[in-house]
């Protein structure tokens, strides 16, 4: 078995790459990997055991058809992490955005197709489908996503649908909910307010901390989506979620609380352009695969902070 993963020196790929080649998945203890990363800002080989005898790193971008038919012929998956992916990012700039993650995807099916790749698992996100007061999505829910970062990865699912039904590949799409855990760029919310509470920083809290997510650790989410490799089915959505909803406020209170910081680190700053209230997924259909998720979130945050705890010198060079 030879599975390549783009985006493998991010934060989900390089979990689900280490978990891989650490015999965690039964049937592919023995896969070769190929990581295939471009190496942006958010790119790291630091997160990626190099050096290991079953995996290959690959500097390569997956808009370069020429690097990626040097690469993909031989492989019998790839699982599709690369993507531009903070949404404070596509509010200043949304070109990288499209650039990568639609056309980018669009290559990376076409040379897929081309190298005769067998499958091809699509790594999407819960926020294609906007923002939900009540209730929950399920995978037929319309896409109405809200920011350049949610309507590229919705452009993307939709490439991916085509290339199943113009090219019978075997492409499978997940839509996951909010990822936390170790290893996760600090811009984002969780490492951001870990890293800053742990230095005796502010913390900026966008408008009125409301915003509601379902959150799932980073572990949980490469579980499912190797479930949906082995398991699910071509041309199908599976929605990833943990059913944990928390409020950005009650987030932060958490993380005080386990970084032992003071509630007046709490600045509340002007709210993100566009914020979605609340996302929330229905997952019958993952769990009938046989999903469950393992971490319980309480246990998984306070991991999570130990590990920035005690591993600044993985976070403090990307700081001042
Ligand atoms: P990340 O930003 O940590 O990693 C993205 C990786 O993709 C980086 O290693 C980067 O170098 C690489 N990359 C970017 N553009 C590339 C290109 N053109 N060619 C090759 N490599 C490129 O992102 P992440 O949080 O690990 O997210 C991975 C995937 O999961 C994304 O597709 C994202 O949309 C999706 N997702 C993320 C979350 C979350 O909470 N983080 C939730 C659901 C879905």
């Amino acid at each position: 078995m030879k599975v390549c993963v783009t985006g493998g020196a991010g934060f989900i790929g390089s979990h689900y790459v280490r978990a891989m080649l650490a015999g965690e998945y039964a049937g592919y203890e023995d896969a070769e990997v190929t990581v295939f990363d471009l190496l942006t800002y958010a790119g790291n080989t630091g997160n990626l055991p190099i050096g290991h005898e079953r995996l290959t790193f690959v500097q390569g971008d997956i808009r370069d058809a020429d690097a990626l038919a040097a690469v993909l012929p031989g492989h019998d998956a790839v699982v599709h992490f690369a993507a531009e992916s903070h949404v404070d990012r596509s509010l200043v700039g949304a070109a990288p955005f499209m650039s990568s993650n639609v056309l980018g995807t669009q290559q990376l099916l076409d040379s897929a197709v081309a190298a005769d790749v067998a499958t091809v698992l699509h790594v999407s996100t819960d926020e294609v489908y906007g923002s939900i007061e009540s209730g929950s999505w399920d995978e037929n829910e319309p896409l109405l996503p809200n920011s350049p970062y949610s309507a590229s990865k919705a452009g993307s699912d939709l490439v991916a649908r085509a290339a199943w039904r113009t090219h019978g590949l075997d492409v499978r799409i997940t839509r996951c909910s909010n990822n936390y855990g170790p290893y996760q760029n600090i811009e984002k919310l969780i490492p951001l307010f870990i890293t800053n509470l742990l230095r005796g920083r502010p913390v900026p809290l966008y408008g009125d901390g409301r915003n509601v997510r379902e959150w799932l650790h980073v572990a949980d989410h490469c579980a499912a989506l190797q479930l949906v490799l082995t398991r699910g089915r071509a041309g199908e959505i599976y929605n990833i979620g943990s059913g944990v909803e928390v409020t950005n406020a009650q987030i932060t209170h958490r993380l005080i609380e386990l970084c032992g910081a003071d509630t007046s680190l709490i600045q509340r700053v002007a709210d993100r352009k566009g914020h979605d209230l609340r996302y929330a997924l229905d997952i019958s259909k993952i769990t009938k695969l046989g999903f469950t998720p393992s971490v319980e979130f309480t246990d998984g945050l306070r991991s999570t902070v130990d590990w920035y705890r005690d591993n600044p010198s993985w976070w403090s060079p990307a700081t001042d």
